[in-house]
């Protein structure tokens, strides 16, 4: 039987993405798996802090060795914004569509259409933190094109597609994505030890 690993979230996509990715080695549980229904807290002001942030919460609160991510998205022509605030970019009881109309219309008329997409990974194995890191470069779209995915999926092409993350079957987008590229960081890093 293969070992558990506790995934911080109640994200039904980003658990999906995780076991795909984990599943020869590791079935991939959430926050169901230990009843948790906590509100997990992200106060910093960095993707890694956040990251860490949930990841010693559960840690600390169940003793179990487990993982959480922080992802945002950096967008060129706006410094960098939404960043690490691209969960409540559109205020703190918006969804996914307040905060794509807020960055569709915050960068109407602007030709420089970069961003990517960062995650990071905090893993606490036996005590000790190991932080990975993913990325992935693309554009922002005019307009929202796909359903599938979550969040900014639906105006985010990424470099060298002509579709959207939206556009896309979970298997094509794990295999590019900033989360996928950091659960492939963690993934070697766990089958090393
Ligand atoms: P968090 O890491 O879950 O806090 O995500 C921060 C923000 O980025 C939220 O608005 C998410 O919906 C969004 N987000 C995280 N991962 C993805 C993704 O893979 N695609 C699109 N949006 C994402």
């Amino acid at each position: 039987m293969k070992p558990t690993l506790l995934f911080a979230t109640n994200n039904g996509h980003k658990l999906a993405e995780a076991a795909a990715i984990l599943h020869d080695t590791f079935e991939v549980v959430g926050l169901s798996s230990v009843a948790c229904t906590d509100e997990l807290p992200e106060e910093q002001d960095t993707l890694e802090g956040n990251a860490l942030q949930k990841a010693r919460y559960v840690y600390d609160k169940y003793g179990i060795d487990c993982f959480a991510d922080d992802t945002g998205l950096e967008v060129e022509a706006l410094g960098g914004e939404p960043g690490v605030y691209s969960a409540r970019y559109a205020g703190a009881a918006c969804v996914a569509a307040d905060n794509m109309e807020k960055l569709l219309t915050n960068l109407r008329g602007q030709t420089n259409r970069n961003a990517r997409f960062r995650t990071v990974i905090a893993l606490i194995l036996k005590g000790e933190v190991h932080l990975f890191e993913g990325i992935v470069n693309g554009q922002i779209l005019e307009t929202k094109a796909g359903v599938a995915g979550f969040g900014y999926d639906p105006i985010f092409q990424p470099e060298s597609f002509t579709v959207s993350f939206a556009e896309m079957d979970s298997t094509e987008k794990n295999s590019i994505s900033h989360r996928g590229r950091a659960l492939q960081k963690m993934s070697q890093m766990l089958s090393n030890v």
